[in-house]
């Protein structure tokens, strides 16, 4: 059994203990971890979107009203930044702090790093969750400050870390008695060169199955590059993560840190409305944005758009399977139509999980049937004669 072997060869130390016995999937139920109104982990695919740092109070304001209209739950912004060089903007510190408290964080949750248990106190006093960096991901006495800071932690996967070490680095947070822990797959380092990082996504569908703590992906510091943020994002979405983490600006080029990976406020709009229509397919929900402006109004058009060219092709690709079916049948010399297998298709239809009611359901299901099958019949009628 696959997944036997790989809890097997993961979970289990030289001595035959559970390496990370808090963290592991077992027979657990996947752990939701609640932001205010936001639940991480459950249904819904949480975008979490903004700067890479704060730099201005119009630059957070301006950003954080384009990502929440476009349907962003949570608000990121680094106040501290852990620059790989010291000479290289290192944030606005405690004033960024107070940028976020004074701007955002009223109107929505707030994710900030902290890089030492010095600042972490600060940090949690504005940020609904902390986060730590992928540089911190081995600091082990940070790991258990943040433990005990009150707060959900957003954990960063070191880019030289294995998938091991991450959990055993959540493992820290939740034996020290947080139990609020969000993964977030941000890249690792390989020999790749080509890109800042390298979007490791089979670990996403990994850790979903070797533990129950929410996964998130970071396709921003993942690839390092503003073109490959939706493409990847959209492949989380895919692939089974619970949620992204996107670095947007108003003014990408002009960005005081990773402007090269900063999507564009318009960018984040369309990421969104791509999202909102693949989202169900992966049995995923996006929420909609409430702010009764024009803007709003648009989108949800935009988002109603998307959806409907959707459904076409759905309903076309629908009827070129069945046109196969049919031809199947008509080889074993089936009937064409089979009242049974269509009662069972109406039986499901009516026991959907949906916002529609069940009588408008299998109102448009019957139609589908019916339609699906006259569609059926005059190709088949002239590819006949043609033969
Ligand atoms: C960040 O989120 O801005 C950041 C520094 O990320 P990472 O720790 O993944 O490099
Ligand atoms: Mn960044």
């Amino acid at each position: 059994m696959f997944l036997g072997d790989v809890m097997e060869s993961l979970a289990v130390n030289s001595a035959g203990e559970v390496a990370w016995p808090l963290a592991s999937r077992g027979d657990r139920a996947s752990t939701t971890v609640r932001i205010r109104d936001v639940v991480i982990g459950g249904a819904e695919f949480v975008v979490i979107a903004g700067p890479c740092s704060v730099e201005t109070r119009e630059q957070v304001q301006e950003i954080a009203t384009r990502v929440g209209r476009a349907g962003a739950a949570l608000f990121r912004a680094g106040a501290f930044k852990p620059r790989t060089s010291p000479y290289a903007f290192q944030g606005l510190g405690d004033d960024g702090l107070a940028i976020l408290a004074q701007t955002v964080s009223r109107a929505m949750p707030v994710v900030s790093e902290a890089l030492d248990a010095a600042q972490l106190a600060r940090v949690a006093e504005t940020a609904d969750v902390v986060q730590v960096g992928a540089r911190n991901m081995h600091n082990t006495s940070l790991l258990r400050a943040v433990a005990a800071c009150g707060r959900p932690v957003l954990l960063k996967r070191g880019f030289a870390a294995t998938i091991d070490e991450l959990l055993l680095a959540a493992e820290y947070i939740l034996a020290h008695g947080n139990p609020h822990v969000l993964l977030c797959e941000r890249g690792i380092r390989t020999f790749e060169r080509a890109m800042r990082n390298t979007a490791d996504l089979a670990s996403v569908a990994l850790l979903k199955r070797l533990t129950h703590l929410p996964v998130l992906v970071d396709p921003s510091h993942a690839t390092g590059r503003a073109d490959l943020v939706a493409p990847v994002a959209q492949a989380a979405l895919a692939v089974g993560a619970d949620g992204l983490i996107v670095e947007v600006h108003h003014v990408p080029s002009q960005s005081w840190s990773d402007a090269d990976q900063a999507i564009s406020c318009d960018a984040f709009d369309d990421l969104m409305r791509a999202l909102a229509v693949q989202a169900p397919l992966f049995r995923r929900t996006m929420r909609s944005t409430s702010t009764a402006d024009a803007a709003s109004l648009r989108r949800c058009r935009e988002v109603i758009d998307g959806i409907d060219e959707a459904l076409l092709a759905l309903l076309s690709e629908r009827v070129k399977v069945a046109r196969a079916a049919a031809a199947i049948k008509g080889e074993l010399g089936l009937p064409l139509r089979t009242p049974d297998r269509e009662r069972e298709i109406l039986r499901r239809v009516a026991q959907a999980e949906s916002e529609l009611p069940a009588d408008a359901r299998l109102r448009l299901f019957r139609l589908v049937i019916d339609e699906t099958l006259a569609a059926e019949q005059p190709r088949d009628t002239q590819e006949v004669t043609r033969d």
